[in-house]
């Protein structure tokens, strides 16, 4: 079968492997889609951390077409998404109920193989059933909803909240969706690109600011003297800076956007201090990937106005290894 893998630092190739057997308790799933995240990116440069050599792509669905010994829940040719990060489920922060801070935690795409190719293998605690006749586009969403659902859990957006939401990414675009579904009053999204910032009013955002114009002050314009909750989507430092100024006193600002590793931007405490701000940061999908596959098979989210193009798996490692072209939102690999 073919797969996309990660080598060494920026070196990313199809090739042809050897088609995985599933083990005890594992499907062999066949891949439908699988988007592209500015995560994988992030591991292409180095800047987050990865086995190698290693099959790249954690937001994937696909079709169940084998199962190992003792799977009980799936027979084959049910459709399914997979959650990629596996935890241990012993260690003393899943013991208390943190399992995306697990001491051992593994992800599938990440540090065993994953999602850009043909095939994956998916231990049956991490499949989530999704409805035979869902777009598997849509099913390809689950993951990075379930993250943005931690993010929103974190957040605790009030109805009649403002929010700012920083980075008119895939993320970004999903916050704004949820932050309206949460009774948010005001949604203001802050990225570069017009193209997203019209998306973004359309997908229930109030206001739109481009960051070139004094975002911070914009921002405090509009919607009256600093959001009550600030999620930072961007994961760039400007972002991070700014957002910490967008917050009112007394505001939250959820971390959510991942920096490389070792970048330290500036802070000034005293600030933070006396405004007693709330900050907090959303790491990964700690039991929401029901609910996001929930949400998806629903169909509660508009999720194909999101979706820039489909690509076949050879042009996989061209588009990972590259920044994100002008206008793309969530780019989709189909095997
Ligand atoms: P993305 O497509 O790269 O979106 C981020 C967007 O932020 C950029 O495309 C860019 O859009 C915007 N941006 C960049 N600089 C900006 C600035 N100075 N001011 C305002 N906006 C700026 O990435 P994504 O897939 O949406 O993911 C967003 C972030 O979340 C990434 O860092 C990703 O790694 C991270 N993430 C975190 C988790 C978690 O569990 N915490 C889970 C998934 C993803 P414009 O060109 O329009 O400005």
């Amino acid at each position: 079968m073919r797969a996309a893998r990660l080598e060494a630092i920026r070196t990313l190739a199809l090739r042809e492997v050897a088609k995985p057997r599933p083990g005890p308790g594992e499907l062999l799933v066949r891949v439908e889609a699988v988007g592209i995240c500015g995560s994988d990116r992030h591991m292409f440069k180095g800047e987050y951390p990865t086995a190698l050599p290693v099959t790249l792509g954690h937001e994937f669905c696909g079709i169940v077409a084998e199962v190992g010994e003792g799977v009980s829940r799936f027979r084959g040719g049910e459709r399914v998404t997979g959650d990629p990060n596996i935890a241990c489920g012993w260690c003393a922060r899943c013991r208390e109920g943190r399992p995306n801070l697990c001491d051992k935690l593994t992800a599938i795409g990440v540090f065993r193989d994953g999602g850009f190719a043909d095939c994956v293998i998916v231990p049956e605690g991490q499949a989530y059933g999704l409805p035979g006749d869902l777009d598997p586009l849509h099913g390809a969403f689950c993951e990075p909803l379930a993250c943005c659902l931690h993010g929103l859990d974190v957040a605790r957006i009030q109805p009649g909240d403002s929010v700012a939401v920083l980075g008119g990414g895939v993320i970004g675009l999903l916050m704004v969706q949820l932050a309206a579904r949460a009774g948010a009053r005001r949604i203001a999204m802050v990225t570069r690109q017009p193209v997203r910032r019209a998306v973004a009013i359309s997908l229930g955002a109030t206001e739109a600011i481009d960051p070139a114009d004094e975002p911070v002050a914009a921002l405090r314009d509009a919607v009256g003297g600093g959001a009550d909750v600030v999620l930072e989507c961007a994961g760039v430092p400007e972002t991070f800076v700014q957002g910490l100024r967008m917050a009112r006193r007394g505001g939250a600002f959820v971390l959510f956007g991942v920096m490389p590793a070792g970048v330290a931007v500036p802070v000034v405490p005293f600030d933070l201090l006396v405004n007693e701000l709330r900050i907090e940061s959303a790491w990964l999908n700690p039991f929401t990937h029901q609910r996001a596959a929930d949400m998806v098979a629903a169909g509660t989210l508009e999720l194909d106005r999101l979706i820039s193009r489909t690509i076949g798996l050879d042009d996989v490692p061209g588009v990972v290894g590259a920044p994100a072209a002008a206008g793309d939102i969530k780019v989709i690999a189909v095997p």
